[in-house]
């Protein structure tokens, strides 16, 4: 049987080691530090989304505070907004939540962030660090994903790594992390994509397989090595066939058939989410961390 990758588990030892460095930022501080999430319209997925990250920084000790701004919000609204977030001393972190409605550019909103509170880390001069092997804020799930799987003591060095998808918030700066030049990264990277021609050739070469391609069950286990570990970063809703009317939630992955050859993988729901989660409240730490003087891990 496959060791789970228990991101529930991975989750909580990462909280735990986030309190200390809480409390000694609330001590100089004199309040806790704070993460403002800025939402425009009420995408139902992000409502859910945003809740779970409000719970999980009370957990730790960040104040989160929600800005739910109408729908017919302008550009020049959001940007105003954001700016007076920058120039606010008492806010540590700035997070615009995707998708923003249709009318808005999601690229200006991002950039309007000032670098140093941009703990999603979508920034480009933050992606641009990054590429040039000097992370600064790393997009959270690309960061819990690394994170899983060194809890899980999980070597990648030098181990052939095949990254299901290119986007700009997961595979891309997944694959940049994974080839760079550091201690417990150094893999041998490949990228596929919506382009790649026989993909089951290419996952199968996969000791590390990482799906996030936001196809429902794409893998089976046919695409998957003998002993390969195997993260679903993917998250679909779908109708639960043992509860009518209710839903539950699948991956990227098929399970049921990847979980028997596999010697490591990870679940939806309680992977790559709760550590994703985790992550971007270790990236506000940080930001806090930086604003105060100290020195960036
Ligand atoms: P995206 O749609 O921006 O990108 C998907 C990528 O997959 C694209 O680069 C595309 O080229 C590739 N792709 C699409 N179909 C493919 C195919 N048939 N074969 C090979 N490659 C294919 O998605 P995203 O934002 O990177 O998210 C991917 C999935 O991960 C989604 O299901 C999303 O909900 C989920 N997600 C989960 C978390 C989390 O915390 N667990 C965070 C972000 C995204």
């Amino acid at each position: 049987m496959a060791l789970l990758l228990d991101g529930k588990k991975a989750s909580t030892a990462l909280r735990e080691l986030l309190r200390p460095r809480v409390e000694s930022l609330r001590a100089r501080l004199g309040r806790p530090p704070v993460l403002v999430m800025v939402r425009v319209g009420e995408d139902p997925a992000s409502i859910v989304y945003m809740r779970s990250k409000e719970k999980a920084a009370a957990k730790v000790g960040i104040e989160s505070r929600t800005e739910a701004l109408p729908e017919s919000t302008t550009q020049e609204t959001l940007r105003h907004r954001i700016e007076e977030l920058n120039a606010d001393a008492s806010v540590e972190g700035i997070i615009v939540q995707l998708p923003l409605p249709p009318h808005l550019d999601e690229d200006a909103a991002i950039e309007a962030i000032d670098p140093r509170k941009d703990v999603d880390g979508f920034h480009p001069l933050n992606l641009g660090l990054l590429c040039a092997g000097r992370p600064r804020f790393v997009p959270a799930t690309p960061r819990g994903i690394l994170r899983l799987l060194e809890h899980y003591g999980v070597d990648l060095t030098g181990r052939r790594v095949v990254v299901v998808g290119r986007s700009r918030i997961v595979g891309r700066p997944l694959a940049n992390l994974l080839s760079m030049r550091r201690d417990g990264l150094d893999a041998t990277v490949t990228i596929a994509h919506s382009r790649t021609k026989d993909l089951r050739s290419v996952t199968r070469e996969a000791e590390v397989l990482i799906v996030a391609a936001g196809r429902k069950r794409m893998i089976d286990g046919s695409m998957v090595a003998d002993g390969a570990v195997v993260v679903d970063v993917g998250i679909h809703r779908e109708e639960d066939p043992e509860r009518p009317g209710k839903s539950r939630l699948c991956g990227d992955v098929d399970f049921i058939s990847v979980e028997p050859k596999a010697s490591a993988i990870s679940p939806v729901p309680g992977g790559v989410g709760p550590m994703t989660v985790a992550c971007l409240l270790e990236n506000t730490v940080e930001a806090a961390e930086a604003l105060r003087g100290e020195a960036l891990l």
